[in-house]
């Protein structure tokens, strides 16, 4: 089926006891059995059912499904946030002495993840460009245990020729770990591109009306986890077969780290996910049309969207997202004051600190997010301290541009 429908219908089939056609909440914290011998069954994963919601749940298990679907995966782990998705996937995939490399200019939680906390455990990462195939051919050592990169790098919004990168990825035999948040599973699937495990924060586009955090990995089935350099993961998937690294993370890091999401989040994300074939065509189609009208502007330096056709990703991005790019998009005002005076001026517009809402939000990241980043963090990290980051919404275009309109009047 196409991907609007399995929005609708994937992962959940009316209950038959009810025939409630939306899944569920399943507000409960453990699941009881008739006997001693089932329970010990369900233990040992001789037989199939719940245990404890910390482990699985079924709300989530309909989210999973439902996000394993539509990515075309083999199975998905659903988290508490995007950043529990991460770090679960990359505590999974090293142990201390280990290596990672990653996109320079990703999300600043992630860069932090790696820089700081991952590095307390003895795992160290490499930063290189995004757009530098070589750079990450270049940067693989014996110890490199996985490749990260985002679909658009946010805030620089680059984006990766992922097709290259995965073969440099399946040459070195080590997983290709892609972050599609803002791109969701509308603008492509990275598992047709060569990327071996996807993970989202369901927060942003997938989620899409700010009401709920949530996270998520999905296994493509691409990575032949028996012949990885991961020795826990091989003699699992003897067993578990293309479940192998889900089954490694639930059973062990999942588990122990206790990121699980909670059902009511479940249920939002699973409620979000409905209509996100319809505003992700908005989102672009917004983004398009400010990003067109915004660099016509005579007070706009600059406009970095790669739907632009000067913009250096334009082509990489068009063959991989299908002619559509994205609802994210950042400006230049020329100071850090005119950024700040043109945030504190939008209406429409709000300003914080999240992306993918169906309202139009915009943030100063120089002075919010990025704000504990030294001067050449921020520049290796591709925040001018003048970027206004816009996450264009799906309101009417014309009220927009009219909100912008007035708020670049005053800068
Ligand atoms: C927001 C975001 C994250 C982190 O997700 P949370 O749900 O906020 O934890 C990771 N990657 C990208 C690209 C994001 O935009």
């Amino acid at each position: 089926m196409n991907i609007e429908t399995l929005a609708l219908h994937a992962g959940y089939a009316p209950d038959p006891s009810t025939g409630a056609t939306v899944a569920p909440i399943h507000q409960t914290t453990a699941y009881a059995y008739a006997t001693a011998e089932e329970i010990a069954a369900v233990f040992a994963g001789r037989a199939p059912g719940f245990i404890y919601s910390r482990i699985a749940n079924p709300t989530a298990a309909a989210l999973e499904r439902r996000l394993a679907e539509l990515e075309a995966g083999v199975g998905c782990l659903s988290c508490a946030s995007g950043m529990a998705a991460i770090a679960t996937t990359a505590l999974g995939l090293t142990r201390t002495g280990d290596h990672v490399i990653a996109a320079r200019g990703i999300f600043g939680g992630t860069v932090s993840f790696f820089a700081k906390t991952l590095a307390r455990f003895g795992v160290r990462t490499t930063f290189v460009d995004a757009g530098s195939v070589d750079a990450f051919r270049a940067a693989i050592e014996p110890a490199t245990r996985f490749v990260f990169v985002e679909t658009i790098t946010n805030p620089r919004m680059e984006v990766p020729d992922l097709p290259a990168l995965a073969a440099v990825t399946r040459a070195a035999g080590i997983p290709l770990v892609v972050d599609s948040t803002v791109t969701t599973p509308m603008l492509l699937r990275p598992k047709e591109w060569g990327a071996d495990l996807v993970v989202h924060s369901l927060s942003k586009f997938i989620n899409g009306h700010g009401n709920a955090i949530g996270g998520a990995i999905v296994d493509t089935g691409n990575f032949d986890w028996r012949r990885g350099p991961f020795e826990d993961i091989g003699a699992l998937a003897r067993r578990a077969g293309k479940l192998a690294f889900l089954a490694h993370l639930r059973t062990l890091i999942y588990r122990d780290l206790g990121c699980c999401p909670s059902p009511l989040n479940s249920f939002l994300h699973l409620t979000g996910i409905e209509g996100l074939p319809l505003r992700m065509e908005a989102h672009c189609r917004n983004a398009q049309a400010l990003a067109e009208w915004l660099s016509a502007h005579p007070k706009v330096d600059w406009v970095n969207y790669p739907g632009l056709p000067d913009n250096p990703c334009h082509e990489v991005a068009g063959r991989l997202f299908g002619g559509r790019y994205g609802g994210l998009l950042t400006f230049g005002l020329g100071s850090a004051a005119a950024a700040a005076r043109f945030v504190d001026a939008t209406r429409l517009a709000r300003n914080l600190a999240n992306l993918g809402d169906s309202r139009t939000l915009v943030i100063h990241p120089a002075s919010t997010i990025f704000q504990e980043f030294s001067p050449d963090e921020r520049a290796a990290a591709g925040v001018p301290d003048d970027l206004v980051r816009v996450s264009v919404g799906v309101e009417n275009i014309e009220d927009i541009v009219h909100d912008f309109e007035t708020a670049l009047a005053g800068v």
